[in-house]
């Protein structure tokens, strides 16, 4: 049986077992309010921290892009108003919470050539949030610890020795065997839904390829922030390259929005 699907079976009986929207098996320890207020505390907070972009230009180009996507996700990922910000920093970077938080650094403006490779960021971004990611992320933190806490109340019981290694040991595992590749996961998840919505949203889905290609391009130098939360490789520009006859019947059947670029 799949390790997951077998967690999952378990911990149905402590709360619900989830599907994305691509059929995976999810475990949701959180319900949507909860996430909901994570996102917002933590956008509040960032908008303390960082010099929002009061650029009009800059502001009507971001938002324009933005909308046009918000425009097509299902109301169960947000139901209310999105909140877009532009933050004035060098940083290549930009992200999605849930709670209807979107943040685009103007640094990342330069990496994207046109607003379709701004759409194929935000895109993936707000699949992330689509997919409830961040609610399985919190999900196998809570659990890992859940499970150290169980393990280490056994071994405390049944005498073991040398406690403190076994549980850096298990804690070790849990860590590369379950969350790395759960990352890598939602980062393809995050691709091919986001590459859907994009092309929904009326812009040009190979776009995603061009821009993965402008980031491994970036790279070369000191890697932008945007990388090393979401390595550029080949399989991921080949995964784009292969969804693309799907969503291109997408971009075919929407109206293209045009958002000027400043
Ligand atoms: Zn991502």
């Amino acid at each position: 049986m799949n390790i997951k699907l077998l967690i999952c079976l378990i911990v149905i009986a402590i709360t619900g077992c989830a599907k994305s929207s691509t059929g995976r098996n999810q475990i949701t320890l959180f319900s949507n309010g909860e996430l909901s207020k994570m996102g917002v505390t933590s956008f509040e907070e960032l908008k303390k921290k960082e010099k929002i972009s009061l650029d009009k230009k800059t502001n009507q180009y971001v938002q324009c892009v933005a909308n046009a996507v918000i425009k097509n996700v299902p109301k169960s990922a947000h139901s209310g108003d999105w909140e877009v910000v532009v933050f004035d920093s060098e940083q290549v970077n930009a992200f999605a919470l849930p709670g209807g938080k979107i943040g685009v650094y103007t640094g990342i403006l330069k990496v994207t050539e046109n607003q379709d490779q701004l759409a194929a960021i935000i895109g993936h971004e707000v699949a992330h949030v689509i997919e409830r990611h961040s609610n399985e992320r919190l999900s196998s933190n809570q659990l890992t610890q859940i499970g150290a806490a169980a393990g280490s109340a056994i071994m405390s019981q049944q005498g073991v020795k040398n406690k403190e290694t076994w549980m850096m040991a298990g804690m070790a595992i849990a860590q590369y065997g379950f969350l790395m590749p759960y990352s890598r996961m939602h980062e393809s998840e995050a691709d091919i839904v986001g590459q859907d919505l994009m092309a929904k949203s009326g812009f040009q889905p190979k776009a995603a390829i061009a821009l993965w290609k402008n980031m491994a391009k970036q790279s070369k130098g000191a890697p932008p922030e945007f990388l090393s939360t979401h390595p550029s490789n080949q399989t991921r520009i080949s995964d784009l390259t292969q969804h693309l006859t799907k969503s291109e019947g997408k971009y075919q059947a929407s109206n293209r929005p045009s958002c000027n670029k400043p």
